[in-house]
């Protein structure tokens, strides 16, 4: 590419980074870059001295930081902390912590993050251990393996994650490196699991097996994973960012909830392009701070995705904000540059364009079924099918783990899929042996079949297991399950998200029904509680939740909850879902719903 298919935009985005390296190369004690007259562009590239290849690329969150510093701002603690020590240099240290069963202290608990372990003190004296499970593909003595893992090493149980991904809970100091290197055996990883990493990648759960997906993107989610494990430049990220590819089939990998979405889209009838499947660029997601991905008219193809969400990840590590965390992650970027300024900068990390195109040549195949991820359903290839097992609110017992590692092997391919509902699923059964599959579910305690609650049932950790949560979501959950179960039927299910604090595991504002936790003060006491919000919806239906009830105690959540449901069954035109009657409903009346059985806070 040459200096001049730079646009203004570009120049002025490698100007700066031009002073970054040179703030960088001051503080080492090496001669500026940008100096001896030359004009910004030509003396350097963004992308290395080959067009899509990077030069010393893990020293961008360096220069990140002095550049930001240059300019008069103070590295947040977290930054600071990993610039005095890189958390990915902590294996030794980690090992003797845990032979001398401690737990780290003050910034230590940040940075072993990075390695999977969360100490997660006060809500437990113990670790916990997220996995990366890319795509949710999970083989039955991976699964089995955990199991034993968890009784030896953890509580004896193993939560999914609502990113189709696993964790271990109540490991004592002195377990850490047992945890460590038992995942390791297992052909799995924690690596990057937590802290200013990239997350686990989702893709669609039933990739490979759904009748109606426009591409299989399981292969993609494990390039992708493989291709963040093995660049280190990208662990150094201003915060923790989220990939995922939708296929376009039946259940969604809430992609336009992440900072990188790319959604499968058919193209018939497009002067740019052959006609074929491509994916639909999203960018800066973050439901939590009430925003979807949204649209960038950029397509890629499966074969570029890679290098394009690398080169995304590289402009925000250079961009993103380091010394306020509330504003370090990729949406704010977008906020601040707007969609132009930031793809001008990741085509020159790129050192190409990226295709732009009309979305009306695009066909997006909104084909979601919302209970698809539960019960058994045929797939794509005519002799199998799948089924979906209910985990309300995520947690198997090692026994139940085991016990499906035994029946994925013995009725499937040993092969399991997690979904972003908190729920998994078992391929490849033949139709004669489902009732068999049923049986043996049921023996475990588990079901294929869910209430239109239970289906959409989703919470994260709370208070049980979380130093952030503000209530006890898993408990509190399932305690509105069964209230709403207990007094209604419904034709279309309700998704009900419950979520512990403000970072928003569970994505409430997404949820027909979310709930938040917050304190509640009765008679001077300060109790568990929760927020409510309605109209939540994602895909085609997208719209983040509007808030019903303020200051609702965990005890009253339930009635709360029924309320908002009995106001929907009176008020609703026949065969109208939840989503639908939310929607048309004005803020009023929404704030009137949770009315009936309960009176608001003064
Ligand atoms: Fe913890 Fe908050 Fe995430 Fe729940 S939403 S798991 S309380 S950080």
């Amino acid at each position: 590419m040459s200096d001049q298919a730079f646009s203004e935009a570009q120049k002025q985005y490698l100007s700066g980074l031009m002073m970054g390296a040179d703030v960088a190369r001051t503080v080492r004690g090496l001669p500026v870059l940008a100096g001896g007259g030359e004009t910004a562009g030509t003396s350097i590239r963004v992308g290395g001295d080959t067009p899509g290849h990077h030069q010393d690329p893990a020293q961008d969150a360096l220069q990140a930081q002095n550049e930001q510093q240059a300019a008069g701002g103070k590295l947040c603690k977290e930054e600071q902390a990993k610039r005095d020590k890189n958390p990915l240099d902590m294996w030794e240290e980690i090992s003797q912590r845990s032979s001398r069963g401690e737990f780290p202290k003050g910034t230590d608990v940040f940075l072993t993050k990075f390695h999977g372990l969360f100490y997660v003190a006060p809500a437990q004296d113990s670790f916990m251990c997220r996995l990366r499970i890319p795509g949710g593909q999970v083989w039955s003595h991976q699964l089995s393996g955990l199991a034993d893992l968890s009784d030896r090493s953890a509580g004896g149980y193993i939560d999914i994650t609502t990113r189709a991904n696993l964790q271990l809970r109540e490991i004592p100091a002195n377990s850490a490196t047992d945890i460590l290197y038992g995942v390791r055996d297992l052909g799995l990883t924690s690596l990057g699991s937590g802290g200013d990493n990239i997350r686990n990648v989702t893709a669609s759960p039933l990739s490979g097996i759904d009748p109606v997906e426009l591409i299989e993107t399981l292969p993609l989610a494990k390039k992708m994973h493989h291709y963040i494990l093995n660049h280190r430049e990208m662990y150094g990220l201003p915060r923790k960012f989220n990939i995922a590819f939708d296929g376009g089939g039946t259940i969604s990998s809430l992609d336009d909830t992440n900072d990188i979405g790319f959604h499968a889209i058919e193209v018939t009838d497009s002067p740019e392009m052959p006609a074929g499947v491509y994916f639909s660029l999203t960018l800066g997601g973050i439901t939590g701070h009430r925003d979807f991905a949204r649209d960038t008219g950029i397509i890629v193809t499966a074969a570029e995705a890679m290098e394009v969400a690398g080169a995304i990840v590289r402009v925000f590590i250079k961009s993103g904000n380091r010394t306020d965390r509330k504003l370090a992650r990729l949406k704010y970027v977008l906020d601040d540059w707007g969609f132009d300024k930031f793809i001008d900068a990741v085509e020159l990390a790129l050192g190409r364009k990226l295709l732009r195109s009309d979305p009306n040549t695009w066909n997006r195949c909104e084909t979601e079924d919302r209970w698809a991820h539960v019960g058994f359903h045929q797939q794509k290839q005519s002799d199998r099918s799948y089924v979906g097992v209910v985990f309300p609110v995520g947690r198997m017992t090692s026994d139940q783990a085991r016990g499906l590692a035994r029946i994925t092997s013995r009725y499937g391919t040993g092969e399991l899929r997690l979904t972003v509902w908190q729920n998994l699923i078992i391929p490849n059964i033949r139709s004669e042996d489902e009732p068999a599959v049923t049986a043996e579910l049921h023996s475990l305690g588990l079901e294929t079949q869910a209430s239109s609650f239970r289906a959409g049932l989703v919470a994260c950790t709370g208070s049980a297991g979380c130093k952030f949560a503000a209530s006890n979501t898993k408990q509190d959950a399932m305690r509105i399950a069964r209230h709403l179960e207990q007094h209604f039927e419904l034709e279309h299910p309700i998704n009900i998200h419950v979520t512990g604090c403000h970072h928003s595991c569970a994505q409430h504002y997404i949820g027909d029904i979310g709930l938040i936790g917050t304190k509640v003060e009765v008679d001077e006491d300060m109790v568990d509680g929760y927020d409510i919000y309605i109209g939540g919806g994602w895909g085609e239906r997208r719209a983040i939740a509007r808030l019903a009830a303020e200051k609702v105690t965990s005890q009253e959540a339930s009635s709360v909850v029924g309320s908002i449901v009995a106001e929907y069954l009176q008020g609703k035109a026949d065969g109208e879902d939840f989503a639908t009657y939310a929607s048309r409903l004005p803020d009023d009346e929404v704030s009137n719903l949770a009315k009936l059985d309960f009176a608001p806070r003064p």
